[in-house]
This record gives C-alpha cells, sequence and structure tokens, in this order.
C-alpha cells in the first residue's frame, strides 16, 4: 500500500494516491485497472447474526439497494482503548459504517450518505462515476473490503470537497479499522499471507500512521472553522482524541500541550481527568 487511497486504483479510480485529501481535488486522472478486489484471505466470522439489510436510495444515481448494517441492540460493549476506539464482543461494527452505491461509486459514513447537493452530485459523476468499475456488493465484509470501501468513502469525500472533519473523522475510523485487523491477525482469526507476517504488520503501522497524522490535522482545521458538536463529538471529547492520535504519531508535544489545557478546562469530568493522567504518564514513559 502506498498512501492512503491507493487502493482506489483497483475499482478504476486512479490518481488520487498521492493527493492531499485537504487540498484542491482538482482533475482526476484517468487511467485503466485490471479491476482486482482486495483479496479476501480469511474465512469470515460469524457476523451475520449482527447485521440486517438496510435500505437506501442513491443521492447521486438515485439507485435503490440495501447494505449490511449492524443491529446497534445487539452490540455487547467491551470499553474502548485509550484514544476512545470502542470495542465490541464478536463484530467490529467499523467495518460496516460505510455505506456505498454500487452502481455508481458514492460512498459516504452512514451519517453522511444522504446529506448531498446538487452540486456535490455533479462533482462526483465527473469526479468518481466516469472512473469508477462496478465490482459486486457482498452480504458481509473482510477487514480489505471494508478498508476499500473507506477509501471510496474518503476519495468521494475530497471530490465533494466535503468539510474538514468529516474527512478527518473517516482517516479516524480507517486507521482504528486497521487496528482491529492487526488485532484479529495477532489474535488468530485472520489469515495473512504466508511468509508475511512482519511485511503485513508493518504495512498497516505505516498506513495507520499516515492516517492518523491526516485525521489529526483535519480536525485541527475542523476546530478552525466548524462548529462543535464535530462528527457528534464534543470540544473536549475531541481534543482528547487529537492528543491521545498525537501519542501514536509521537507528536508529544503536541499531545502534552492538549493536555495541559484539558486539565485546567472548568468542569472536566473525573473521568476525563484521569484518562489525561493517564496519557501523561504514558507519554513519560516513552
Ligand atoms: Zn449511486
Amino acid at each position: 500500500m502506498h498512501g492512503i487511497l491507493s487502493g482506489l486504483d483497483k475499482i478504476g479510480i486512479t490518481g488520487m494516491s498521492n493527493m492531499d485529501i485537504y487540498g484542491d481535488p482538482g482533475k482526476n486522472g484517468e487511467e485503466d485497472s485490471t479491476g482486482k478486489l482486495p483479496g479476501t484471505w480469511f474465512s469470515e466470522a460469524v457476523e451475520k447474526d449482527f447485521l440486517y439489510d438496510k435500505s437506501h436510495s442513491c443521492p447521486v444515481c438515485h439507485n435503490e439497494f440495501k447494505t449490511p448494517t449492524v443491529r446497534a441492540n445487539k452490540l455487547r460493549p467491551m470499553g474502548a482503548d485509550y484514544d476512545l476506539r470502542p470495542r465490541f464482543e464478536g463484530i467490529d461494527p467499523l467495518k460496516y459504517e460505510v455505506v456505498m452505491c454500487h452502481e455508481c461509486g458514492y460512498a459516504a459514513l452512514g451519517n453522511y450518505f444522504d446529506k448531498m447537493t446538487v452540486a456535490q452530485a455533479g462533482l462526483i459523476r465527473e469526479g468518481i462515476t466516469k472512473h469508477y468499475k462496478k465490482f459486486d456488493a457482498t452480504s458481509t465484509f473482510t477487514y480489505d473490503q471494508a478498508f476499500l470501501r473507506y477509501q471510496l468513502a474518503l476519495g468521494n469525500a475530497v471530490i465533494k470537497r466535503s468539510k474538514a472533519s468529516e474527512k478527518a473523522y473517516l482517516c479516524l475510523k480507517m486507521a482504528w479499522l486497521l487496528r482491529g485487523k492487526k488485532e484479529a491477525i495477532d489474535g488468530g482469526v485472520l489469515e495473512y499471507e504466508p511468509g508475511k507476517y512482519a511485511d503485513t504488520i508493518r504495512e498497516i503501522e505505516v498506513m495507520q500512521k499516515e492516517l492518523l497524522g491526516n485525521a489529526i490535522e483535519g480536525f485541527i482545521k475542523a476546530k478552525q472553522s466548524e462548529a462543535f458538536p464535530i462528527c457528534g463529538i464534543d470540544r473536549t471529547t475531541l481534543d482528547y482524541i487529537i492528543a491521545a492520535e498525537a501519542v501514536n504519531v509521537e507528536d508529544y508535544v503536541l499531545a502534552l500541550q492538549i493536555l495541559n489545557d484539558l486539565i485546567k478546562k472548568p468542569g472536566i469530568s473525573k473521568e476525563m481527568e484521569q484518562r489525561c493522567h493517564a496519557l501523561m504518564i504514558r507519554i513519560k514513559d516513552t
């Protein structure tokens, strides 16, 4: 993998691999591709019990379709990582958060899917649909299939000139998705190509770092130009997430700067204060 959008080449959307996602999308390149999809290298987990088919109408091409969606009432929370990535028993719901129209290639996180202006639909038809090579929908997603859907959602967000927060949120979730993939590999539930363990993990870690760097950049931009809650996240929580991800990309100066401000904030909850202190100890220990 080279670049957070490199997977889109496989479905015909080329020229985005090295794109600055917060810059001007400009013109999309044109090139043929093999149409080969990421391999399903592992036997799929029993996820179907958690899923149902939700109906959607595409705001770009008006195609009616169904997509596998997690039943929220079936989820059993198992706490969160120190950067607030939630964990659940039996399924990684992040895999199912992108809604995608297989007819035209439009994709977005579920909460954003229907929000579309006429101008944005035009940009997507021109920048995505024209190049997109159709592939079939499946009833469950592997990590690689899910990651491709996120790449497509991020590509769409760049093309339709979404706010920085939407792109940052996608990058954050993509990094979390890759963490889930790494855990699945290390936990023995996801196979990797024989002899390629070290390469696979290194690839995941490089990509994660790049995504988190982009998430931090986008959330900082969003804080300057958008109103809270940003992506449904309040200011304190978002600051904490930025600090935690800054630790993950080894930007300790930024992390400490945010944490020092956060702990002095009037009205901060005891729980958040404890999280901030724990993160500061983590920084000291590195
Ligand atoms: Zn469509």
